[in-house]
């Protein structure tokens, strides 16, 4: 189930303090998250978390991302900025490529950062843009289907990313004549997994590569990297994935192939970390009978997209009626002129009353960062609830003057914020 450790009262004066909508975030959360996570994968040597940025780019999180001991896995230029304003080192930032303008490799290596290749042409470009470093990482691509138990996960035949295993083993060899001497293996099979199998299994692949490519290559592998992908319980019903299980399965799989020794082992999750960790606060301010019976809100799919963009669910409670009967069913919108912003359809909820306060849940991974501005609607404000529980304004809410920025070439720029 969603995560229910903030009560009511700590939304309640947050929304005293700041306008809404915006995405309030737990720092305590994130912290012991990032704990268990290490715990959970302490008995491997050098085991590091890489946060994926793109979750939750704040640079207050990122501190505290860095605070407890992890990195950083980026995959744009403004990431890599973030990382380097933030002063992460080289070995804490890992690069993932994709597609990706060439001047990034070449940023990525000038901050000594751990690159990830997405393709064997990669390589060529790395050597002209920033230089083939001493230890590399590949991303593979199984193809075909990916399945747990009778359950297909996904797709990773249709997926963009990575090598295949025959490019793996011609693309190892040329970087290893091109200098590089020392490996790492990452792939990302399926997204958002509650089922605790998934990181086993996929160390159980990565691992078995590993091997079979040493054989041929005679390469020896430093880490392997399980990448994201472990996923949150979004639904009332769904449970969250143990990652203390998780880190004892892993090291199963990985004793059967190294009783002793062995590559170590990188993790890039994202929504594992900060995704329960956020609410968007917004507040109701119409209500609306027609066929159907709606609840507008301040907030909308420029906030949080995740509905919108997936049909994904979203937890809803309303402050102070957690405890009364879910007596209505609501579709609970926003304001763009679009009918698939709905952060909910056909959602029993208590009986909602405009001014009051409702908590979208999970929004803290993929959920600000996600947001867009279409119908020149602003983004939010982002407030971090401390660990001594104050609230931190760590993002100011977008203002029209943020949005008409890119229009000062325009004749009627000055008129625009008159
Ligand atoms: C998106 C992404 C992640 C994080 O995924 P989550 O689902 O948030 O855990 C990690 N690594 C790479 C390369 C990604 O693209």
């Amino acid at each position: 189930m969603p995560n229910f450790t903030l009560q009511d009262d700590v939304f309640e004066k947050a929304a005293r303090l700041f306008p809404t909508p915006f995405h309030l975030y737990s720092e305590e959360g994130i912290r012991t998250r990032l704990r268990n996570l290490k715990a959970a994968f302490s008995w491997c040597d050098d085991f590091e978390e890489y946060f994926a940025v793109k979750a939750l780019p704040n640079p207050s999180i990122l501190r505290v991302i860095q605070e407890e001991g992890c990195g950083l896995d980026c995959s744009s230029m403004t990431e890599l900025m973030l990382a380097k304003a933030l002063g992460f080192s080289g070995h804490h930032i890992m690069f993932s490529a994709n597609a990706m303008p060439d001047d990034e490799l070449t940023c990525a290596r000038s901050l000594g950062a751990q690159v990830n290749l997405d393709d064997i042409s990669h390589i060529e470009i790395l050597r002209t843009h920033g230089g083939i470093p001493e230890c590399i990482c590949c991303r593979y691509n199984p193809g075909g289907e990916f399945s747990i138990g009778n359950f297909v996960m996904g797709n990773p035949g249709d997926a963009k990313f990575g090598f295949t295993e025959s490019q793996l083993e011609e693309g190892l060899m040329q970087l290893k004549a091109l200098g590089s001497t020392s490996f790492g293996l990452h792939s990302f099979l399926s997204s958002n997994t509650i089922d605790s199998s998934y990181y086993p299994l996929l160390a159980d692949i990565l691992l078995n590569l590993g091997i079979r490519l040493s054989r041929k290559t005679g390469l020896a592998f430093a880490f392997i990297n399980l990448s994201g992908g472990i996923g949150i319980p979004y639904q009332p019903e769904q449970e969250a994935p143990d990652i203390f299980q998780i880190g004892r399965e892993v090291r199963e799989i990985y004793r059967k192939h190294f009783p002793v020794g062995g590559p170590s082992i990188k993790t890039e999750l994202g929504r594992w970390v900060t995704g329960p960790e956020g609410w968007l606060v917004t507040h109701a301010t119409h209500h609306k009978e027609i066929y159907k019976h709606y609840i507008g809100v301040d907030a909308c799919a420029a906030n949080l997209m995740r509905p919108a963009m997936y049909g994904a669910y979203h937890h809803i409670t309303v402050c102070g009626k957690r405890n009364l009967p879910l007596d209505h069913i609501y579709d609970v919108t926003g304001s763009l002129c679009e009918n698939n912003d709905k952060f909910a359809i056909d959602r029993p909820l208590p009986e909602i009353r405009d001014g009051d306060l409702l908590i979208i849940h999970d929004t803290g991974a993929h959920g600000f960062s996600m947001g867009y501005n279409y119908n020149g609607r602003l983004r939010s404000a982002e407030i971090l609830y401390t660990c001594d529980h104050d609230f931190r304004l760590i993002r100011r809410a977008e203002t029209p003057k943020d949005y008409f920025a890119t229009l000062d070439m325009d004749p009627c720029y000055a008129r625009l914020l008159e």
